[in-house]
């Protein structure tokens, strides 16, 4: 569901990604960007460039039980197909939300705002994670989760996602259908 269009002078921020899974990084950057909005709207989308463990729904279904329980009410969860401009053109977003762990995050989050600025004029504005943060990502999470111990991970991961995490290794034979698709995605 399309969250509707909202009137013209109130600043929604979108704050897309892939979220497979959502981090403690990534709830950081919402609860950080959440006052910086009237409504920002959570957006789980497919990268091609990155192989999922959790489908769309699941992903969302967790974001949604995370920010029911963690952030303000003006903060909501979708998904969406396609570019992120275009789905930031349909919700007339103020601006996107991207966060930015470490100096290597910026080159490739500046080529990105740059070109979604100049095919969309769309201004990207970005918030640093917290210390606790910086060197948390999905990927390396999957890869942990699938070569080991995932009860490692409880500093890096909610309690939800953990839970959600053995249970799909679980109920695939403790086989998690993850691999290393390049070492160039950015995340
Ligand atoms: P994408 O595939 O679009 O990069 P991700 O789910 O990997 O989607 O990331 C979504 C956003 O969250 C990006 O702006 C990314 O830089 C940011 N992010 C991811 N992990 C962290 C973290 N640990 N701290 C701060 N920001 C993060």
């Amino acid at each position: 569901m399309t969250p509707a269009n909202p009137p013209a002078t109130q600043k929604v921020g979108l704050f897309p990604g892939t979220f497979d899974p959502i981090t403690n990084g990534h709830l950081d950057i919402i609860r950080r960007g959440q006052a910086m909005f009237d409504k920002l709207i959570v957006a789980v989308g497919k990268n091609p460039a990155k192989s999922e463990i959790f489908t769309l729904d699941q992903r969302r279904d967790m974001i949604e039980r995370l920010i029911r329980r963690e952030c303000a009410d003006h903060v909501v969860v979708d998904t969406f197909e396609g570019l992120t401009v275009d789905y930031a053109k349909r919700i007339n977003a103020t601006a996107i939300l991207r966060g930015l762990r470490n100096v290597s995050d910026l080159n490739f989050e500046f080529q990105l705002a740059l070109t979604n600025r100049a095919i969309a004029e769309i201004e990207t504005v970005f918030v640093m994670s917290g210390e606790a943060y910086g060197f948390t990502s999905s990927t390396l999470i999957k890869q942990i989760a699938a070569g080991g111990e995932i009860d490692r991970l409880h500093l890096l991961l909610p309690d939800i996602v953990l839970k959600a995490l053995k249970q799909k290794k679980q109920d695939l034979g403790g086989k998690l259908p993850w691999r290393q698709i390049d070492h160039l995605s950015g995340e």
